[in-house]
């Protein structure tokens, strides 16, 4: 099946000066139809920075190497023109804080039917209806009067379905989802699950689903890709990364994972040291300063990527290829 997105050597600078150092490194994937990937890793981890490479919304001065194929057209070789009509037909992302998706100065209903400017086939009243529809399909309540509230009126829970009523209304190829249940309470955090969940299987295309959280990976995705200080560590399908996590840093993310710890503690676990930023990596492998598997190879050599079985791939020099 073609994928929907498909990177390949992809790398991200923060300016246009070739010689700063890159972000991101060298990070190919693929998400085809149907699939929720997740992407996980530490703050610093670069995959909110991979995400706005997949939505195309990096910053003005950021650089993109390597080659972003969206249903298999090479955006960089599209124009600003056509990359912005991509993102306004096909591409939707909800942001960890919808203030930042949502104007707080525009009444939410102005709002739905602005993001829907590109259906030219329906006017203003019908777009309208679709989007109070759409934000009963995502359970509010009142949507009529919702229509009619500003952000700012709206709990934290209630704007994030408003945001995702919003992605929902571009019946996306592609869904991205930054942490976007982060600033919501437990509770709160199950229902957008399951609505993104749902959206999933509303729309014919996939979702990306960015997070710190690996027991929501577990719950949500197919399949998973883990960054460390901006580079793929390992990838595959979850229930096989869950069972037998190859690279040290997936094992040290899941050991820090509150689900997975069978007698409840005041003191989670926490991975020793920080995320090296781009400027400062190590020689070797990157995540040799952290890792309590390291030798001495690891001090000196960057590790191959090599593939674990067919579909996996990981980044360590403890790892013989196996696919
Ligand atoms: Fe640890 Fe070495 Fe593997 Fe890097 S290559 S993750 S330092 S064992």
């Amino acid at each position: 099946m073609t994928a929907v997105l498909s990177l390949r050597d992809v790398g991200i600078r923060y300016s246009p000066d070739p010689r700063a150092p890159l972000a991101v490194r060298n990070v190919t994937l693929d998400v085809r139809q149907g699939e929720t990937l997740g992407l996980v890793g530490e703050s610093g981890s670069g995959k909110s920075s991979l995400a706005a490479a997949m939505a195309g919304l990096l910053p003005r001065q950021a650089t993109t190497v390597g080659q972003v194929q969206f249903d298999g057209q090479d955006m960089a070789a599209m124009d600003a023109r056509a990359q912005r009509r991509l993102r306004g037909a096909k591409i939707a992302t909800i942001a960890q804080d919808p203030f930042t998706s949502l104007n707080p100065v525009v009444r939410i209903g102005r709002q739905l039917v602005e993001f829907q400017h590109w259906r030219t086939d329906l006017n203003a009243t019908a777009r309208w209806r679709r989007a109070v529809e759409m934000l009963a399909r995502v359970g509010l309540s009142d949507p009529d009067i919702r229509m009619k509230q500003f952000p700012h009126q709206l709990s934290g829970g209630i704007r994030q379905r408003v945001a995702i009523a919003a992605a929902l209304l571009v019946n996306p190829r592609l869904l991205i989802a930054d942490e976007p249940t982060t600033a919501l309470d437990a509770t709160t955090e199950d229902q957008i699950i399951e609505l993104i969940r749902a959206a999933r299987a509303q729309i014919e295309g996939a979702v990306v689903f960015i997070t710190h959280d690996m027991g929501v990976v577990r719950r949500l995705c197919d399949k998973m890709a883990v960054l460390y200080a901006g580079e793929l560590v390992e990838a595959g399908p979850v229930d096989q990364v869950f069972a037998d996590p190859r690279h040290p840093y997936t094992r040290a993310l899941l050991a820090c994972d509150p689900a997975g710890i069978e007698e409840p503690s005041r003191n989670l676990p926490t991975i020793p040291g920080v995320v090296p930023p781009p400027g400062a990596l190590p020689p070797g492998c990157i995540f040799a300063p952290r890792c309590p598997a390291a030798r001495a190879v690891c001090q000196t050599e960057k590790p191959p990527r090599l593939p674990v079985a067919p579909g996996r791939a990981a980044a360590c020099h403890l790892i013989e290829a196996t696919a």
